[in-house]
């Protein structure tokens, strides 16, 4: 997850990107975020702050502000949080745990689909969180998104004429997706436990499934109608 980035620039979606993620035309598509959804983000970034001497607090659904040095109240300076974040994507992702039941929960959707895994990481970390996939059993294609996913999701699924579906953990990627492809069926997971019962939800425009056989079920009967 990733819920308070500075303002993005707008992502160039290039046809040649889009041709190397082979998109079958006559298959529905589904579209799945990492952190957070396929990985335990949190508790990587947690564990990579542990390492130095700072403090990850679970309070709010947000990144830069649940970060503190031990024993203060006032979380680190936004600026200085977001090079630890950058840090950890060059330096620690490759660490995270995967979330429960993600990988056999994809192999079962992709028997239905094409799946394309569409991540908000930095271009540095695109090699890491490639060998991150594959390691974990979840080696499918990977785009690297910047901003809301809603414009490069919409073009994925103008490459076929099936049904497609989309997962994130952030409201703001799934409103994206609704405004630019509001056919394709949306889900939120919240991977961690403790980010559940914090994390903003839309239920009656996005479909909430935190459990990964259950949501699995759930994508491939909306991409099979
Ligand atoms: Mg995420």
């Amino acid at each position: 997850m990733n819920p308070n980035p500075p303002a993005p620039p707008v992502q160039t979606i290039r046809n040649s990107d889009l041709d190397l993620l082979g998109i079958a035309p006559d298959r529905p598509l589904v579209i799945v975020d990492v952190d957070e959804v396929l990985g335990m983000f949190m508790a990587g970034f947690g564990d990579f702050l542990a390492g130095r001497g700072l403090e990850f607090r679970v309070q709010r659904f947000a990144l830069f502000q649940n970060i503190f040095r031990p024993g203060e109240t006032d979380h680190l300076d936004v600026l200085e949080g977001r090079r630890h974040f950058d840090d950890f994507f060059r330096l620690g992702a490759a660490d995270m745990t995967p979330a429960k039941g993600a990988a056999a929960a994809l192999r079962g959707v992709s028997d239905h689909a094409s799946l394309v895994i569409c991540s908000n990481a930095p271009p540095a970390a695109r090699l890491a969180r490639a060998r991150w996939l594959g390691r974990h059993g979840m080696d499918y294609p990977l785009m690297l998104n910047v901003g809301p996913k809603g414009p490069l999701a919409a073009a994925m699924a103008a490459r076929t004429a099936h049904a497609s579906a989309f997962v994130d953990d952030l409201i703001s990627n799934l409103d994206s997706v609704a405004d630019a492809s509001p056919q394709t069926a949306r889900f939120q997971h919240v991977a961690d436990e403790r980010l559940r019962p914090l994390a903003p939800s839309k239920p009656d425009l996005h479909r909430r499934i935190d459990d990964w056989p259950t949501l699995a079920d759930a994508i491939i009967e909306a991409i099979s109608r």
